[in-house]
């Protein structure tokens, strides 16, 4: 856009809500931004644009936002100098040839896909660099969708249906573990499934917003939604409620699965989830004989525990014994992270293929952690990261931070990690000051550049291309201009080679070539192309070959705490949130849902100031007292600064398992058993 222009610009809202993601237009008038709004033509959203989204409103003009590089008067200060791009970039690459490329990390956040989502150019980029330069890079799936997707992935069902096909043919839903928050534009297809007579189900560890969508709503214990599938299996399969001819064609070690449920009775659930009996043979009687049924599966949250993977690797076994993968309506619904059949983009620049000799650390969350505590790695480059807030056992990434040669912090504001270990802070270019593109699991949206760059802030790709320069990586950017690889990733027949130059013909959208409905074809995500109900492939990573629950690790403290989203949040986007002035207001500080028993035995009120703690830490809360949640667990929206001194950093899987799949399943167990008790102020120093 010309300097100056002004106009209505179509884009994208800069969170990463996928799969469903919200189509913004974006008003100008002489260069600067008047406002934000729904697009109404955007085939996901259809004009919705929720709290956040239009809350980004405020990433512009805010007086917040970092506008120079700085660099740190001197460990342990807090005083900061106003520098210039070339020296931060001689410094930065000066420490990195210091230490040697294997012992640089990467790390990006979701920040750094603000206008990337689903395409992941940046991702990408900084994948390429990291291959050409030798040092580290890690997939941000271990954080994320990673270990539930691994799970599914085990029993082959990785492929997702939309939720199009949902409000189109859908007869029974089960929401687990599913949020609306995270995926909000789900909900109007819901809507549409119910007013056709679909019945709705959800099973969370509280009531959530979706429940308010649905017909019932199962409270489950935390970490025991594989003992739940495990029940519902021995019902489905006991009363011969399966579909035989699937299960003949195409699934492995039905007999072996047979056997294995017949000792996970409902009577042996009902205590381990909290659900009775009956309502499990109910369930899962429903469940079978209510064709098409389909699951929508949680993206990240109900994963976050020592046995997280199980839950995904139980569920993915459902709808094979039901025969409903690859029926319309049926199977898996939109989960955050997950592709439609067809759906892939073309991966051609990562330049794996190039990547020098080395000893790589692991894609494992915990590995990355003792890398820098031993000083395996002594350079760390965060891009769109907090990663004190995200990244589990706080109190550990912090020691390994504070042992670095060099800390890095690209992003639009001050975080945590910026603030208490950052050496030097580099100012980034939001959503709507560089080129970008989007996609949902139908549709690709184009992010054009609409705003000059305010003070000195600039795009990744300036980062990574002065950085190659200094480094002499001499081919990282072979491109004339920054359409250059965005180009390169589309270049798939899944876009339909889309370009650049396409969308903006187009008007900024194209719908992908992608079938609605996943495993049209009926080949899974297994060596034999078959749903592993008896899985080889996990017996030789050293998991059980066929879905098990096993419990939490014990604890002498008697709450479990769970996270998860709301409408109000972005994990820990924007400071949390504090930096954006809507956000701040509407979700002032942390709150801690905990049930009424839990409370008056603690002796706490309704929005008292209390103080959460175990073994590896403590943070101050506000208590919310509610009937929503059970007694014995305890739950608080994610990204809150401090949440994860509570949670624990234990690998959950060896680490020659986590790449499987090419994504991570190497999430840290994330588990942890609290202690809630009343203190006098909220202080949250
Ligand atoms: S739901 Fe997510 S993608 Fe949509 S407007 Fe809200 S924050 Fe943005």
């Amino acid at each position: 856009m010309a300097p100056g222009a002004s106009g209505v610009f179509r884009t994208m809202c800069p969170m990463n809500c996928h799969p469903t993601l919200c189509g913004m237009k974006v008003e100008v008038e002489d260069g600067r931004l008047v406002g934000v709004k729904g697009d109404p033509d955007n085939p996901d959203s259809r004009g919705f644009l929720c709290i956040r989204g239009r809350a980004s409103r405020e990433i512009i003009d805010n007086p917040e936002r970092l506008l120079h590089p700085l660099v740190r008067a001197g460990r342990g200060d807090t005083s900061w100098r106003e520098t210039t791009w070339d020296e931060a970039l001689d410094l930065i690459a000066r420490r990195m040839r210091a230490a040697g490329p294997r012992a640089v990390g990467t790390w990006s956040g979701h920040g750094l896909g603000a206008n990337n989502y689903g395409t992941r150019i940046s991702s990408h980029l900084l994948r390429r660099f990291a291959n050409l330069y030798g040092c580290q890079w890690w997939t941000g799936t271990m954080i994320c969708w990673g270990l539930g997707a691994y799970g599914l992935g085990l029993t082959g069902a990785l492929e997702t249906s939309t939720k199009e096909d949902m409000s189109a043919h859908s007869a029974f839903i089960i929401l687990w573990g599913a949020n609306l928050a995270s995926q909000p534009n789900t909900a109007r297809h819901i809507v549409a499934a119910r007013k056709r007579g679909a019945r709705v189900i959800t099973i969370d560890i509280r009531e959530t917003e979706a429940s308010s969508q649905s017909d019932e709503t199962f409270v489950i214990r935390p970490g025991t939604d594989a003992a739940l599938a495990l029940a519902m299996m021995h019902v489905i399969i006991g009363e011969h409620l399966y579909d035989v001819d699937f299960v003949a064609r195409h699934t492995e070690g039905f007999d072996e699965l047979a056997q294995h449920v017949k000792a996970h009775s409902p009577a042996w659930a009902a205590p381990i989830t909290g659900i009775a009996a009956e309502r499990i043979v109910e369930l899962a009687r429903r469940y079978a004989t209510t064709p098409p049924a389909m699951i929508v599966v949680g993206g990240s949250s109900m994963y976050k525990g020592a046995n997280g993977w199980q839950g995904g690797r139980a569920i993915g076994c459902l709808p094979a014994l039901i025969g409903s993968l690859g029926v319309a309506g049926g199977g898996f619904g939109p989960r955050h992270g997950a592709s439609t059949h067809g759906q892939t983009l073309n991966h051609s620049l990562l330049a794996n293929d190039r990547r020098p000799p080395g000893d790589d650390i692991p894609n494992q969350m915990s590995r990355i952690t003792e890398a820098m505590l031993e000083r395996r790695l002594r350079v760390m480059l965060l891009f769109g990261t907090n990663m004190v807030s995200s990244f589990a056992d706080t109190e550990q990434v912090t020691a390994g931070l504070a042992r670095q040669d060099l800390v890095v912090s690209y992003d639009l504001f001050f975080n945590d990690t910026a603030r208490r270990h950052a050496d030097v802070v580099l100012p980034a270019t939001s959503w709507l000051e560089e080129l970008g593109c989007k996609s949902t699991n139908t549709h690709l949206y184009l992010m054009p550049k609409i705003l000059d760059a305010p003070g000195e802030t600039k795009p990744v790709t300036f980062v990574l291309r002065e950085l190659a320069r200094r480094l002499g990586i001499t081919d990282f950017w072979p491109w004339e201009t920054d359409a250059g690889p965005v180009d390169a990733i589309l270049d798939h027949p899944s876009t339909g080679h889309a370009t650049v130059a396409d969308l903006v013909a187009e008007g900024g959208m194209r719908a992908l070539n992608i079938s609605h409905v996943a495993y049209p074809d009926r080949k899974f995500d297994t060596p034999s192309g078959k749903i592993d109900l008896y899985s080889a492939r996990a017996a030789s990573l050293g998991f059980p070959a066929l879905p098990v629950h096993d419990d939490l690790p014990a604890s002498t403290f008697p709450l479990t705490l769970r996270y998860g989203r709301t409408l109000t949040h972005f994990h820990g986007f924007y400071d949390h949130g504090r930096a954006l002035p809507t956000l701040a207001k509407a979700d002032p500080e942390p709150e801690l849902w905990i049930a009424p028993a839990d409370a008056e035995a603690r002796g706490i009120a309704d929005g008292a100031a209390i103080r959460i703690h175990n073994e590896r830490g403590d943070m101050t809360a506000r208590a919310l007292v509610t009937s929503k949640i059970p007694a014995g667990t305890v739950w608080m929206r994610d990204g809150w600064g401090g949440m994860n001194r509570l949670s624990s950093g234990t690998a959950v899987m060896p680490d020659a398992a986590v790449d499987v799949f090419g994504f991570s399943g190497g999430q840290a167990a994330f588990d942890a058993k609290v202690e809630v008790s009343a203190r006098s102020s909220l202080d949250y120093s």
